[in-house]
């Protein structure tokens, strides 16, 4: 661990900081005890002498768990393993496959608890928080245990002739997927993200960060328990420079869920083997609450937006343009709420915001801030490590007064800080929400509704929420959520979401005449005819 204390966070504190929350009762330890580990490891796939990497809980800086490592032979045998288990998966109805999901829906609501801890304690962050990737993810086996089918059924299409040609759009499984998932959300962004692979009828190879993989593993268990076979969802853990790119090697498609600079290494390694990818990257996210916005909804919903799981969140808001007729009827609210969030790591709801994972993450948001405030940036509310509750804890955080040569300006915190900027129009606002390469999500507040709607087809980001922070576009799960620019390639939910898992195959059945001169017609007659009927095609309004 660093020395990072708070006497080292040099930046001015306004007030008293943010209380702390009542603790929980149950300690990491006794939530995640050793035998639970041990269940939970077995389910990683690495032979031999396991190499046990250590974790951390960042509530408390507590050593968390002891976990094998796979080298690039477990992967290559992990993939082994669930292409054999793939074909007897894939040839099942469709149906079954979803009863699967629709099983597992149940039980995670069910056992949410027992999750709830161990996402709390590999992450740090509320139990509310917590609770939201269990939302999410059980929002996505309703989704595609319901909808599978009519996103996967042989699609009837006009064919090359009409009546001759019968054709036929079908979607196969992509094979084995080779699925990346990051520390922030571990249920979401392992399971969730694999439903609708496995719905398809694939198999997953999925590498988790290793700080988070106990819940992946939970997972996988209760996938199992609801129907799924063992094999089909393989878990290997690693160094991520190694055992990621071993994924990536033996894939026939990869889901990436990280930051953009190793999206960028996964995609020209996916692009070597001309192999598909999706890529759910980074971003710097805007709120615009523009001169008409119900200021104490749009304060409440800052608070959501910048400090869910203390701003770990891909989705969530770094940069505040607020109109300057409304900014400090707004900016009093907002940090009145900011400064009054209770802080803590108990495994109980009551916080409304933990801790950041680790040391990395709290040094980047300390970093940040100070640069700011040395560069002449004011701190509205925050602005402090708070050792004394933990040993990554930070403050939620807003600046003011930050300007472009401030790292905190353009660069992804990932962290429990915001920045506010000021506008005159809502032209000027839009540029600016849209002069960052990233393009992932956006969020605007006002109300007028269509106002709101015509301001955010102008925003280039692949989610905008309309009174809302980030939940309203995520939780629409039957439309397609991703990123634009460096935020991305490809999207979850929705059809996208799903279909990206599949080929599609044309199958098209001519009948009665061929496709070519019959009949003693010679080629040019064939031609003739043929020019007949493509303007008889078009007046008779065929597509
Ligand atoms: P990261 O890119 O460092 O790691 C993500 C995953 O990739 C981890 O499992 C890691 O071990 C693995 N990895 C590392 N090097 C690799 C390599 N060379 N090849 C293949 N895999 C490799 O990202 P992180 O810091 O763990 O996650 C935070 C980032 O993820 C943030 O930038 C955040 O915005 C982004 N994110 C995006 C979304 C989204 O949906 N767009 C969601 C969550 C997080």
């Amino acid at each position: 661990m660093s020395d990072l204390t708070a006497d080292a966070v040099t930046t001015e504190h306004p007030g008293a900081g943010n209380p702390a929350a009542p603790g929980g009762g149950r300690t990491v330890a006794s939530a995640v005890p050793p035998s639970l580990v041990d269940r939970l490891a077995a389910g990683v796939t690495a032979a031999g002498e396991p190499d046990l990497v250590e974790t951390v809980a960042p509530l408390t800086g507590e050593r968390l768990a002891g976990l094998p490592q796979s080298t690039p032979a477990d992967v290559e045998v992990a993939f082994q393993l669930a292409r054999r288990a793939q074909s007897a998966w894939a040839a099942l109805p469709v149906r079954r496959r979803a009863a699967v999901l629709l099983r597992f829906h149940d039980l995670l609501l069910k056992r949410q608890d027992e999750v709830l801890d161990l996402i709390q304690a590999e992450t740090g962050k509320a139990r509310l928080h917590a609770f939201e990737e269990v939302m999410a993810v059980a929002m996505a086996a309703r989704h595609y245990g319901r909808a599978a089918h009519a996103y996967l059924r042989d699609k009837r299409r006009g064919g090359a002739l009409p009546v001759l040609t019968h054709t036929v759009e079908a979607r196969r499984p992509k094979g084995v997927v080779g699925h990346i998932s990051p520390w922030n959300y571990p249920l979401e962004l392992s399971v969730g993200d694999a439903l609708p692979a496995f719905v398809a009828g694939n198999a997953v190879v999925n590498k988790p960060d290793t700080q988070t993989a106990l819940t992946a593993l939970w997972a996988r268990e209760l996938l199992v328990e609801a129907g799924l076979p063992a094999d089909l969802w393989q878990i290997v853990i690693g160094d991520g420079p190694v055992i990621g790119p071993a994924v990536v090697e033996h894939a026939d498609y990869v889901s990436f869920t990280g930051s953009t600079r190793t999206g960028r290494d996964v995609a020209r390694r996916a692009a070597e083997r001309l192999v598909g990818a999706s890529l759910e990257l980074g971003g710097k996210n805007a709120m615009l609450v523009l001169s008409d916005a119900d200021l104490d909804a749009a304060a409440a919903g800052a608070v959501r937006a910048c400090f869910s799981s203390a701003g770990q969140l891909c989705i969530s808001i770094e940069r505040l343009l607020v109109h300057r007729s409304v900014a400090d009827a707004f900016l009093e609210r907002f940090a009145a709420r900011t400064r009054a969030l209770r802080l803590g790591g108990g495994l109980a709801y009551g916080a409304d915001m933990g801790s950041l994972v680790s040391v990395r993450q709290l040094e980047t948001t300390t970093r940040h801030v100070e640069e700011a405030v040395k560069a002449g940036a004011t701190v509205l509310a925050g602005g402090r490590a708070r050792p004394d509750l933990g040993p990554f804890f930070h403050e939620p955080t807003i600046l003011d007064g930050v300007t472009p040569d401030m790292t905190v300006c353009a660069e992804e915190t990932f962290g429990p800080v915001v920045s506010v900027y000021r506008f005159d129009t809502d032209d000027e606002a839009v540029a600016a929400a849209n002069s960052t390469p990233y393009g992932l999500n956006s969020s605007v507040w006002t109300r007028d509704l269509r106002r709101g709607r015509a301001v955010a087809a102008r925003l280039r980001t692949g989610t905008v929420n309309v009174n809302e922070a980030y939940a309203a576009a995520y939780g629409s799960i039957a439309s397609p959520m991703g990123g634009m620019g460096d935020s991305g390639l490809g999207r979850r939910h929705g059809a996208e979401g799903i279909l990206r898992f599949t080929e599609a195959q044309t199958v098209a059945t001519q009948r009665l005449l061929p496709i070519a001169p019959s009949f003693g017609l010679d080629d040019k007659q064939f031609a003739g005819l043929m020019t007949g009927g493509l303007r008889a095609l078009k007046a008779l309004r065929f597509r």
